[in-house]
């Protein structure tokens, strides 16, 4: 089968990463999580004082150390999945506190932060047999992907969702904490003067508050075999 490259962007918390995890162990595709990336920017910028106690950025600061900020993914041969590093340390456990999603949307919004990540990613996802989640996948690293998604679901169910996953890690908030933290990075993301949330025209809209894991990679995995179908077909034509 052809491969394809694969646009998944959404609101925080929607199961982005989850979909496109299973999806790439289906269909043996690489996976690429963007947010990841803007995280370890954030884990740099908080370990050097760029960010202050009151989550006050040092932008001019941030710009000037860019070139000093290296962002890697290693395959984890113990979980399947790669780990996030930042220069050439495995910051994945550091990138997932409440600590750096409280700030990782200001961090996100500057521009000289988005071109070098841009950048990377386009170059990270250059060959087909690639997904991609993030926020602005299909509407500007990949506006050519064959396949985008545009994922949402519930704020209660979002919330949920992480408030789980932080429990699960040692890391214990109260749900209205956790549900405004999300909210509050969806407003800044949406808002965001450069590249911000928002659906792609040709994207396909994924609202998974109701259904489950399986019924969404099945629907997604659909999604792709209709695709092949109608690219067969014109090839045929011609
Ligand atoms: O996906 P995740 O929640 O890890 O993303 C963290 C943050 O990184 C988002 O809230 C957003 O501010 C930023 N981001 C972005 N563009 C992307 C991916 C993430 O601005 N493509």
């Amino acid at each position: 089968m052809q491969k394809i490259t694969i646009a998944i962007d959404g609101y925080s918390s929607c199961g982005k990463s989850t979909l496109a995890k299973a999806l790439a162990h289906k269909l043996n595709y690489s996976y690429i999580d963007t947010g990841a990336m803007y995280r370890a920017v954030t884990v740099y910028a908080l370990r050097n004082g760029i960010i202050d106690e009151n989550n006050n950025i040092n932008v001019e600061k941030l710009i000037a150390s860019l070139d000093n900020i290296e962002v890697t993914f290693v395959f984890n041969p113990q979980t399947h999945i790669s780990d996030t590093y930042l220069n050439n340390e495995n910051v994945e456990r550091e990138i997932r506190t409440m600590q750096v999603s409280s700030i990782v949307s200001k961090v996100s919004s500057i521009k000289e932060v988005r071109e070098k990540m841009v950048a990377l990613q386009r170059k990270m996802g250059k060959s087909k047999g690639v997904i991609l989640d993030g926020r602005d996948i299909g509407t500007n690293v990949f506006p050519k992907a064959e396949l985008k998604l545009f994922m949402t679901a519930d704020g209660d169910v979002r919330a949920h969702r992480r408030l789980t996953e932080y429990s699960s890690k040692g890391q214990y908030f109260t749900l209205e904490e956790v549900k405004h933290s999300l909210l509050e990075r969806d407003t800044e993301d949406i808002n965001r003067k450069e590249n911000p949330l928002i659906k792609a025209d040709d994207a396909i809209i994924l609202d998974n508050s109701d259904i489950s894991r399986e019924e969404q990679l099945e629907f997604v995995l659909k999604l792709i075999a209709d695709l092949q179908f109608i690219s067969r077909q014109e090839q045929s034509q011609h």
